[in-house]
């Protein structure tokens, strides 16, 4: 339990320093971006065209970062009752325009009234980004597939050597047919800013693995090289006790274990 506490102690000084950082480096960014336009202004003069374009893909990929860093440093989050089919369906309308001809996507959800207690924004984002993450794993198309169902807990829980919530779980699955991870990846991708992509900002992961346990709960992941990759979220259906405390992620979060 020490060795999980040291690493949440961290993870929350990770938190608290990209929070502060990415809030002036927005600042900083957002004039770099309006220079960068003004220079694409300059059409007749191909080098001032080119340092414009420079400039613009650069602040958007560092704003691009910022933002990953602001919603992996927000910690607080309101609990409200989350019902599946409105995240799912939020979900679907957010992939509206991402989702490539070639890529076959389907969701299939047992109950789709399921409604049970979290933060809706912060799970619209953790599936948003497992379903990016799939869709760039498929350049050359595939299947995109949303499962839920009622499980229990999965049997290796302990190994984060948290304390299980009692009952029943939601598992949301997003898998994906893409080229699927190799060794060393599969053992550092929840690393901060790891990525194996030219413009990833290796923060989405995290960030969903951060969301997830601020739930209760866990996350897992299976993949096989040139097959495909699933990620299930593990989510309590009802959060313990606040006063009670032990697992929640809301004491997790706010660093008080
Ligand atoms: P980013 O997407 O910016 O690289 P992430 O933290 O979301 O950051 O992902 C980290 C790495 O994990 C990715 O660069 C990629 O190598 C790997 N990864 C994540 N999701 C998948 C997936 N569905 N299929 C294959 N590899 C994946």
């Amino acid at each position: 339990a020490e060795a999980e506490l040291i690493r949440a102690q961290r993870f929350e000084a990770l938190a608290m320093l990209a929070g502060g950082l990415s809030h002036d480096l927005r600042n900083l960014l957002q004039p770099l971006l309006l220079a960068g336009d003004s220079l694409l202004d300059y059409q007749d003069d191909p080098r001032l065209a080119r340092l414009g374009s420079l400039v613009r893909d650069c602040g958007k990929r560092g704003l691009e970062m910022v933002q990953s860093m602001l919603s992996f440093a927000r910690g607080a989050r309101r609990a409200e009752q989350v019902r599946l089919g409105a995240l799912t369906n939020a979900l679907e309308l957010l992939l509206q325009g991402s989702v490539p001809r070639a890529v076959a996507m389907d969701m299939t959800l047992d109950d789709p009234e399921l409604t049970f207690e979290g933060n809706h924004t912060e799970l619209q984002q953790c599936l948003l980004n497992l379903c990016l993450n799939a869709i760039q794993a498929m350049p050359d198309g595939g299947r995109l597939q949303i499962t839920s169902s009622r499980c229990a807990l999965p049997d290796d829980f302990f190994l984060d050597d948290e304390e299980p919530q009692e009952g029943e779980y939601l598992r949301l699955t997003v898998a994906d047919t893409g080229h699927g991870m190799d060794e060393d990846t599969l053992e550092r991708l929840f690393e901060p800013f790891f990525t194996t992509k030219q413009t990833g900002t290796g923060l989405g992961l995290l960030s969903c693995k951060r969301i997830v346990a601020s739930h209760g709960g866990v996350m897992r992941v299976e993949s096989e090289p040139g097959e495909g990759t699933a990620f299930h979220l593990y989510l309590p259906l009802a959060l313990q006790d606040e006063a009670d405390g032990a697992g929640s992620g809301e004491d997790w979060l706010q660093g008080e274990a």
